[in-house]
């Protein structure tokens, strides 16, 4: 995948369309309903909800990696964005310090425009095919809010949405023409192992 063809999401920055999005995005994070589990936490005033995260994004790695499904690595990379801590904790998690360990990951808590910079690295030094934001969900206000510094810096990758799939139909509709591609997990057929191994009772619907 090479972004050669101009993402919708350049528009959206220059219509104004974007800015609109992160507003109508950070007034719910007031009573947060970004994703499914709907906390109702104040982020803004720093309350924790299940993903244990304020309004702050918190990136512990931004890298290049090769091991995604071909076409999304290509030869040179996919530009991973790891966010940290995670809406659905599974027990299993193979990136459990990354998605559980709460505590260490609050010292990795970033601003929007350090969250640029990551992005543009990416492009720009690594020459990466894309922007992989891995386990969004939590996430989506400040991820536009990135893209809106990003875009003006140049930024013009196609973006990835690598997530676990425990998404929120509400805020998937604001990514709309924001992401490019959607590598999406289905973790469960089964509402049982979902509320067994993520605490979670409606996966599956
Ligand atoms: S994003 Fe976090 S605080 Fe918001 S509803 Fe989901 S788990 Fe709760």
């Amino acid at each position: 995948m090479v972004g050669t063809v101009e993402p919708e999401y350049v528009a959206l920055y220059w219509s104004g369309e974007l800015a609109r999005r992160i507003e109508r995005l950070e007034r719910r994070l007031r009573s947060c309903d970004i994703c499914p589990r709907e906390c109702g936490a104040n982020r803004r005033e720093g309350e924790l909800g299940f993903c244990r995260c304020t309004h702050r994004p918190i990136v512990p790695v931004a890298c290049v990696h090769y091991g995604e499904e071909p076409v999304v690595s290509g030869t040179n990379g996919s530009g991973t964005v790891f966010f940290g801590n995670c809406n659905l904790r599974c027990v299993y998690c193979q990136n459990y310090q990354i998605s559980q360990d709460g505590k260490s990951q609050r010292t990795k808590e970033i601003d929007p425009q350090a969250m640029a910079e990551r992005m543009l690295y990416l492009q720009n030094e690594l020459c990466c095919h894309n922007i992989n934001f891995v386990s969004p969900s939590h996430f989506i206000p400040q991820l536009v809010r990135a893209l809106l510094t990003a875009v003006p810096m140049g930024l013009h990758l196609p973006l990835v949405y690598n997530t676990n799939s425990y998404d929120s139909i509400k805020s998937l509709r604001e990514l709309k023409g924001v992401i490019g591609v959607y590598l999406a997990d289905l973790r469960y057929a089964s509402d049982k192992w979902g509320q067994r191994f993520s605490r979670v009772s409606d996966y599956v619907s």
